[in-house]
């Protein structure tokens, strides 16, 4: 189905991670032309992470960065269009919706929101610098790695306590970093990871720095005590930051259903709260949060908005 009138696209994805980019190889598939919109960080969480070992069909492995291209390859092949920047602002209060990008305005008659989660980071330009080389926001990705080592989690929240747990499959030590003395986990994460032998706890500190930036891997970090104020430096081979993830949901605030916390609320399969609209990936996922389940739920998107859009064209 090709757009009758070329200002007017008949979807627009926003975000370009793997639920995006599934979307667009299914919407581009059923020749609807779609348009995808990279967002603040291309390629999404995938692009951020190296060796990926748990996405069915690459029994070797292989590098997130490498995957996400291919999907890109795969989507550009079936004829989505790609567009730089990311949304400003939206009116989806009629349709054609508008999209407000920093340099232009797209129209569209249906909306895919597949605009991910991003990291909460410390704000160091060390870990700026090391991530993928032994600092990590994604336990389950790149745990492996890190056979026999040390390793710092960053968190005093469930995340923190479910990595911390889950790296001590692999790690010969975990230690939980927390800037306070009172934890944010629910009672049985945090007991579970306070009976793990091969975790310990360290508080109230903050990571002051990550090192080491000149040898391009991670050897040591230093901590600042909180009540104290005393420096001290821990070596560990491998930083994970459990600080939460943020959606990526501002522009839809008082716009979309949402919960407290930004997540996308969902209803009959992908559909947001406006007609029109479908969501995939970690926008709506604060359970699983996989590279496999956001590609699957972008192919739910796309199939619902193909039906929406048909469903259109049929009343029109
Ligand atoms: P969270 O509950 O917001 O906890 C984030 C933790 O990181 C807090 O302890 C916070 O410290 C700390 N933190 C935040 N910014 C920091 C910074 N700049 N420097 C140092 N520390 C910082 O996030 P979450 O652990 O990702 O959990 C989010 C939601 O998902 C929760 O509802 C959680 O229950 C749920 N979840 C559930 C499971 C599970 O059930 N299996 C697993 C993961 C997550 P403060 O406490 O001092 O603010």
């Amino acid at each position: 189905m090709n757009s009758p009138n070329p200002e007017i696209e008949n979807v627009v994805i926003l975000g370009s991670g793997c639920a995006g980019l599934t979307a667009a190889i299914y919407m581009a598939r059923a020749d609807l032309l779609p348009v995808l919109v990279d967002g603040y960080e291309p390629g999404g969480q995938l692009s951020l992470t190296t060796m990926v070992e748990n996405f069915p069909g690459f029994p070797e492995g292989v590098m997130g960065p490498e995957l996400i291209d291919r999907m890109r390859q795969q989507a550009e092949r079936f004829g989505t269009r790609f567009v730089e920047g990311a949304a400003k602002s939206v009116d989806l209060s009629k349709r054609p919706f508008t999209i407000e990008l920093q340099e232009r305005r797209l129209q569209a008659r249906a909306l895919v929101v597949a605009a991910g989660a991003s990291a909460r980071m410390l704000g160091l330009e060390s870990e700026r610098k090391l991530i993928g080389h032994g600092v990590s926001t994604c336990a389950t990705c790149d745990g492996s790695f890190f056979r026999n080592q040390e390793i710092a989690v960053i968190g005093g929240g469930d995340s923190a306590m479910e990595e911390a747990t889950f790296l001590t499959k692999f790690a010969s030590r975990v230690t939980i970093v927390h800037r306070r003395n009172e934890f944010r986990a629910t009672k049985i994460m945090l007991d579970r990871a306070q009976a793990n032998p091969k975790i310990r706890f360290l508080t109230p500190y903050l990571v002051e720095d990550i090192l080491d930036v000149s040898k391009g891997v991670v050897e040591a970090i230093r901590l600042r005590q909180v009540e104290t104020g005393a420096i001290e430096t821990i070596a560990v081979n491998g930083v994970f930051l459990g600080i939460g993830h943020d959606p990526n949901t501002k522009v839809f605030q008082g716009i979309l259903d949402m919960d407290g916390d930004g997540y996308l609320r969902t209803s009959n399969g992908t559909h947001a709260s406006v007609e029109g609209v479908f969501v995939a990936g970690d926008v709506a996922d604060r359970v699983y949060k996989q590279a496999i389940t956001a590609a699957g739920s972008g192919c739910m998107a796309a199939l619902d908005a193909e039906k929406f859009l048909a469903e259109q064209k049929h009343k029109s």
